[in-house]
């Protein structure tokens, strides 16, 4: 993979995916460059890779948001292309443009797909001309017309949910139970959206009372091959934020899952897709339905990569170059079964961040058990940003195995003189209900509910 696209590349991210992508880079032969904030001189990453350079200062919109800084810095170390990992940038459709008209290689799909799905109104367009089954509800914009309004929902049928096309991070939605709140809630949301996104537009959706979140892992080479690598359950969720992730997602009906997967691979194929990405669907009473697509790596791709073996980030970096895939569809098989937890720097019974200073850390270990993390003893876990300090991930031949090995690994982990969320998930992994398989995305929150009552 030594192409000339891939001489150097600039990991526009920090902290674990941040390394993630170095190891990557690394295995590969490729040449990094690091760049961090002021609060991040301690990144582990920066002491591995070859060149580092500061791009501001801590708030991430004067540094890790900032355009102009960092193609300044892949200018100045001469970087061939850029990996964005997730969240900060990532999802950007003018920064991905910016990074190509500079003349740079964009590690992932191209700035008009990015911006197609980024619209959440557009993206449920696209995927539903390309077979993919989305929510039933407004197609397109809800109008801003009352009585065709309410025509759309009494045709939906209450509970609708009112969304925001261009929101994200579980923002910009309401739910409305009654027929003599949709106006009002329309408005409403209407209103925050332009504020909070700079666009006002809104749709409606029925909304599912008890659905799970299943995601369907994709590569596309945007040359008209494409292929999945299954599905993950990510319906433990606090605040629509995933907490505790799988793959494969268990109890799924085989022919439902079947016939989505090969949709999936058909609309990476339809709209040129280039690039890993991810289909987010709810999955209720046996049928999927499409919600947003993901045009980046996940911070739950691991179980995904332990379960087929597929080294997704090496995969994106081997596509970027211009690389047909690497793999083809039958020779992705399902090996066993593989669970995430993510560890965050946060205080486990009222969640807020816990940042500070790591006096000893431990990463837990054995067969089965990968562990991403920036994490090391004295390392310093700032303030200023998201407060994800690691992956425990587990895989083995079987659910209960991985589970099994799991709750091992959770008990050998040691983070000490910061508070953690992992007694949260030595709990869930020896909850029955999450054994059992299949919970809802309500779960985890009637849990906690529970525990404080
Ligand atoms: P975001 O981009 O903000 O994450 P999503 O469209 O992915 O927004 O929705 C986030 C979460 O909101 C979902 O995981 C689900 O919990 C809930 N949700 C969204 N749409 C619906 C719906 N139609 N019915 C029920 N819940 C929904």
């Amino acid at each position: 993979m030594a192409h000339e696209i891939l001489h150097k590349v600039l990991i526009a991210n920090r902290g674990e995916i941040a390394l993630r992508v170095l190891r990557a880079c690394k295995e590969l032969g490729i040449r990094t460059v690091a760049v961090y904030s002021t609060a991040d001189s301690e990144l582990m990453h920066l002491s591995l890779a070859d060149e580092t350079v500061c791009i501001g200062p801590a708030p991430s919109a004067q540094s890790y948001l900032s355009v102009p800084a960092i193609i300044a810095a892949a200018e100045v170390t001469g970087a061939t292309a850029i990996h964005p990992g997730y969240g900060f940038l990532a999802e950007n459709a003018d920064f991905a443009e910016q990074v190509e008209r500079s003349g740079f290689a964009f590690i992932g799909p191209t700035a008009e797909t990015i911006r197609l799905m980024g619209d959440k109104v557009s993206a449920k367009a696209a995927m539903k001309r390309a077979g993919v089954p989305t929510v039933p509800g407004s197609d397109g914009p809800l109008p801003e017309d009352e009585q065709a309004a309410l025509a759309i929902a009494r045709e939906v049928g209450y509970p609708v949910i009112i969304k925001a096309a261009g929101g994200g991070g579980g923002r910009g939605m309401r739910v409305v139970q009654r027929e003599e709140d949709l106006i009002k809630s329309a408005r409403l949301t209407r209103t925050e959206a332009g504020a909070a996104f700079g666009n006002p537009m809104v749709y409606l959706e029925k909304f599912l009372g008890n659905p799970r979140h299943v995601e369907v892992q994709v590569l596309s080479d945007g040359q008209g091959n494409a292929i999945h690598l299954y599905d993950r359950d990510c319906s433990l969720q606090r605040r629509h934020q995933k907490v505790l992730e799988e793959a494969p997602a268990p109890g799924i009906d085989e022919q439902a899952r079947a016939e989505v997967l090969q949709r999936c691979v058909r609309a990476c194929i339809e709209i040129g897709y280039r690039g890993a990405g991810t289909f987010e669907f709810l999955y209720e009473d046996g049928r999927f339905y499409f919600i947003e697509m993901n045009t980046r790596v996940q911070v739950e791709h691991p179980v995904t990569e332990m379960i087929t073996g597929v080294d997704i980030v090496a995969e994106m970096l081997s596509i970027a170059a211009g690389n047909p895939l690497s793999i083809r569809q039958d020779q992705v098989k399902v090996q066993g079964h593989a669970f995430e937890c993510r560890i965050n720097a946060e205080d486990p019974d009222t969640f807020m961040p816990c940042p500070g200073q790591v006096k000893q850390f431990h990463a837990p270990g054995g067969n089965g058990i990968r562990v991403d993390s920036h994490l090391y003893s004295g390392y310093r876990v700032p303030a200023n940003y998201d407060s994800l300090i690691g992956k425990v991930i587990s895989h083995g031949p079987n659910r209960d195995a991985a589970m099994a090995r799991m709750r091992n690994a959770l008990e050998e982990i040691v983070v000490d003189g910061i508070k953690t969320n992992v007694p949260l998930h030595r709990r869930l992994t020896r909850d029955l209900g999450f054994a059992e398989g299949g919970v809802n995305i309500h779960y985890l929150e009637h849990l906690l509910a529970e525990g404080q009552a």
